[in-house]
């Protein structure tokens, strides 16, 4: 069987205990190198067969999960963050599908979740914004027009933005073209939960010139909205004035 797994965004004690064990009881395990904390590989058994997928097709990775199948093996595809996200899993998925072999997901702790926790933010919060976009700018993977950055800056919800720290030039450009004030807190979060996780607080007008005073480029989400402010409304949720389930109001 295949587990896809999620390795979270960076620290290994970042992994959840199913992934863990997963790794633990791998015969063997593909690894996205590029992002895969390569200390959670401690975990795999001796003799365990490692790849990393930074440095092969999907036609590869397919060419080592097969035999594995036949062998009766039990393989590990270990993603960065949540594998949900940007994650290229479905074209596996139907891959194993064509060929029989059976799945499943693990899911693991999404980088913009570390990112929140390294900036202490919370993307919801009241008055401010209840809703979290998570997105990119186009590159060499095109994103649809109506999903452009500067569509998105519209609303003003709270944005996360991956795959995007090379383009800061270009992000804060639409950010800026859909609407935001340049004065909208922004923060560029380099390698969330791992050692060398850098937060950097800016606003938008700033975005392009912080990333090059910092040397930021890459591995690093772009995080954008009022969120980030300390203005907000406190929450309904603990509020003495309101009642829930759980909890009646006080006067
Ligand atoms: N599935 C992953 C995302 C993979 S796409 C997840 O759920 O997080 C790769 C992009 O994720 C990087 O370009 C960067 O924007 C972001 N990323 C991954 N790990 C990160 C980390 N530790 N800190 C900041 N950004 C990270």
């Amino acid at each position: 069987m295949v587990h896809f797994v999620g390795a979270g965004p960076g620290a290994p004690d970042l992994i959840t205990l199913r992934g863990a064990e997963l790794l633990k009881t791998a015969d063997v395990v593909i690894y996205a190198g590029s992002l895969v904390n390569p200390a959670l590989l401690a975990l795999c058994p001796a003799g365990c067969e490692i790849h990393n997928s930074a440095e092969m097709t999907l036609e590869q990775v397919l060419s080592v999960m097969e035999p594995a199948e036949r062998a009766g093996k039990s393989t590990v595809r270990l993603h960065t963050g949540d594998p949900c996200l940007y994650g290229a899993i479905r074209e596996q998925m139907d891959a194993l599908d064509a060929l029989g072999i059976p799945y499943d997901d693990t899911p693991g702790v999404s980088s913009f979740c570390g990112a929140a926790a390294a900036a202490r933010a919370e993307y919801t919060l009241p008055g401010v914004s209840q809703s979290v976009v998570i997105t990119r700018m186009a590159g060499r993977t095109p994103v649809p027009e109506r999903e452009s950055i500067a569509a998105w800056a519209a609303h003003g919800a709270s944005m996360a933005i991956f795959l995007s720290a090379g383009m800061l030039e270009g992000l804060q450009a639409e950010l800026l073209k859909g609407g935001c004030a340049p004065a909208t807190p922004a923060a560029l979060v380099y390698k969330a939960t791992w050692p060398e996780e850098q937060v950097v607080r800016c606003t938008v007008g700033a975005l392009a010139a912080s990333g090059r005073e910092h040397g930021i480029s890459k591995t690093a989400l772009v995080l954008v909205g009022n969120f980030l402010d300390p203005d907000y409304q406190r929450s309904k949720l603990y509020d003495p004035s309101f009642a829930t389930g759980f909890r009646e109001a006080s006067r």
